[in-house]
Order: C-alpha cells, then sequence, then structure tokens
C-alpha cells in the first residue's frame, strides 16, 4: 500500500512536469484528488486495512495528497503569470509608431470678418445685441416706419410665416427691440442672419449676414456718424483709405447716406474689384427717423441718433476676392480649407 500510493505521487508528479495549460492542469487534479480520485478512493478505503496499517496508510495518504495539493497550486501560479506575461507583451505600445492626424476645422471665413468687425466696434464702445430670427411683422417693418402698404416692402422679398410673422429681413428690428428696453445713450451693433426669398444666384442667397449698428443720445450729429463709420473703415481696411458720403433714401432714417470706401485693392486707381471706379460701396446709413425714435418711446426733441447697416457677405466677398455669394454657405472644404 504504501508502495502504491509512493508510485501515485510519482506518477503525478510526472504527469504535472510537462503541464502547460490551466485546463490540463485541472484534469490531472480531477484524475488525483477529485471525488473518483486515486487518493480519495485510497483513503475511502481505509476501513479494509489493519488496525496496525491504518494510521501509517492514513499519515502517508495525507502527506502525499498535501504533496500533489503543492504541487498543482504552484503549477497554477506558473501558468497564470505566464499568461500575464503573454498580455503585457502583447498589449505593449510602440512609441516609434506614426500617430493619427486629427482633422481640425478652420473658421469660416464669414465669422473671422464678423470677429473682426465686432472687436472694432467693442473697442469704440459698443454693445453686442442679438434679436430673434423669426420676428414679429411689427418690429421688422412698422416700427422701422414701413407700414403695410409701403412701397419699401416690396423692395424686399420676405418669407412670411403667416400675416404676423417674418423671418427678419434685416437686422434692424433689434435697434428697435433694444431701444423700447434700454434708455438712452444707446451705443450697440447687432449682428446675424437675415433671410430673403430671392433666388439663388452668385449675388443672391435667402440667407445672409448683416450687421445694424446705432447710436442714440442727447445731441448725436451726423458729424458723429461720420466720424464713428470712417474710424471703422480705417481699423477694417487700413489707414490709408478715404470714405464718401452719397445721399440715399431708407424709410427709417431721415437724412439717409451710402458710404463708400476707396477700394482697397488698387487704393482707388480702379481694378477688376471696383469696377474700374476705384470705390467700393460699404454700408448704409443715415440719422434716426424722428417717427421711429417716437415709436419706442423716446423723444425725438431730446434725443437723437445716427443707424448703419452692412452686408457682411458682401465685406467677405471684397475682402478675399470670392466673386460668388454661394461659396460662403456650400461647405464645401476644398473652399473653406483655403482660409
Ligand atoms: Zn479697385
Amino acid at each position: 500500500m504504501q508502495q502504491k500510493l509512493i508510485d501515485i505521487k510519482e506518477s503525478a508528479f510526472k504527469e504535472l512536469e510537462v503541464v502547460l495549460e490551466g485546463t490540463i492542469l485541472e484534469e490531472i487534479r480531477v484524475k488525483y484528488l477529485g471525488k473518483k480520485g486515486e487518493l480519495t478512493t485510497i483513503l475511502r478505503g481505509m476501513g479494509a486495512l489493519s488496525a496496525e496499517e491504518r494510521p501509517l496508510v492514513g499519515k502517508l495518504v495525507n502527506v502525499v495528497k498535501k504533496d500533489v495539493e503543492d504541487k498543482i497550486e504552484s503549477i497554477s501560479k506558473e501558468i497564470k503569470e505566464t499568461e500575464k506575461n503573454a498580455k503585457l507583451s502583447s498589449e505593449v505600445i510602440d512609441i516609434s509608431m506614426p500617430g493619427k492626424k486629427n482633422i481640425i476645422g478652420k473658421r469660416h471665413p464669414l465669422d473671422l470678418t464678423l470677429a473682426s468687425m465686432k472687436e472694432i466696434f467693442v473697442s469704440m464702445g459698443f454693445t453686442i445685441e442679438e434679436g430673434p430670427e423669426v420676428e414679429l411683422d411689427h418690429y421688422n417693418f412698422e416700427a422701422l416706419n414701413i407700414p403695410k402698404d409701403h412701397p419699401a416692402r416690396s423692395e424686399q422679398d420676405t418669407f412670411y410665416i403667416n400675416e404676423n410673422l417674418v423671418l427678419r429681413t434685416q437686422t434692424s428690428p433689434v435697434q428697435i427691440r433694444v431701444m423700447e428696453e434700454q434708455k438712452p445713450p444707446i451705443k450697440m451693433i447687432a449682428p446675424g442672419k437675415v433671410y430673403r426669398s430671392d433666388a439663388v444666384d452668385a449675388t443672391h442667397s435667402p440667407i445672409f449676414y448683416q450687421m445694424e449698428g446705432l447710436v442714440i443720445d442727447k445731441g448725436v450729429t451726423f458729424a458723429d456718424l461720420k466720424g464713428t463709420l470712417e474710424l471703422f473703415a480705417k481699423k477694417m481696411f487700413g489707414d490709408k483709405v478715404k470714405t464718401k458720403f452719397r445721399p440715399h433714401h431708407f424709410p427709417f432714417t431721415e437724412p439717409s447716406a451710402e458710404m463708400d470706401a476707396t477700394c482697397f485693392v488698387c487704393e482707388g486707381s480702379g481694378c477688376k474689384v471696383c469696377k474700374g471706379s476705384g470705390w467700393i460701396e460699404l454700408l448704409g446709413c443715415g440719422m434716426v427717423h424722428p417717427q421711429v425714435l417716437r415709436n419706442c418711446g423716446i423723444d425725438p426733441e431730446e434725443y437723437s441718433g445716427f443707424a448703419f447697416g452692412f452686408g457682411v457677405d458682401r465685406m467677405v466677398m471684397l475682402k478675399y476676392g470670392i466673386d460668388d455669394i454661394r461659396l460662403l454657405y456650400e461647405s464645401d472644404m476644398r473652399f473653406l480649407n483655403q482660409f
């Protein structure tokens, strides 16, 4: 019996020596130590032994069992260690491999131009105001001195949502909202999107950007208007730029004017951008109509002011020499990557 136990141990150790995987190790454990394993069977058969043999064999069985268990345990540890190392080495990072290049977006030319325009006006003490793009007819037209039957309505092809609601055709309604809410002095710009139901072509888009400006205070004159807008033109296009004002008509300003600046490409000598005239039309402006002030509860006897409005898309197209407004709204990466 003792010899048998020694044989079992030797055979178990021999089998264990070549084990490299956890599943095979488990098979061997079951073979020797499982419920029907060889050592378990001997333990169960102890009753048949003589009284002298029993303690000797019992002790030996336990020693062999312990030895086999220890051996299995140590091999199990080795296998786990090997597996862990294999996993680690498979996860090694090769720092010499080239990285993935992230595509970083660029600022849209419209946004770039708007940003520099805003910066100039903020540096002159203007605040930036916003208003809704879906606007009441009242703010978009009536309060700006354009009643329902006014011919100026037909000049603007308006998207009507219903009889009283429009997609704003200009940023001017923001002026009215600010004048209703704030007491003068007011010094603000309102940049934003506007909408017209124009047919799309190289110079027309149903959506485009405007920037509105408004100054209201006691004793504001046309000289203030000229000074402010001349300074803006110099900051935007350089000190050499000259400006001139031509009389014009807008329902919400009186008197009204359009401001031209010397062409920043040819500096006034005439080129393709300015169509040979040396001048470029920049903006519309004028002294706020007394009726518009009254509409907003401001006394025109006490206060006066001026307003101006730019087409921002036009500024972008002039600045970058773009001849088709559709390029600004098509999100074509080949175009946008040039800025
Ligand atoms: Zn020119």
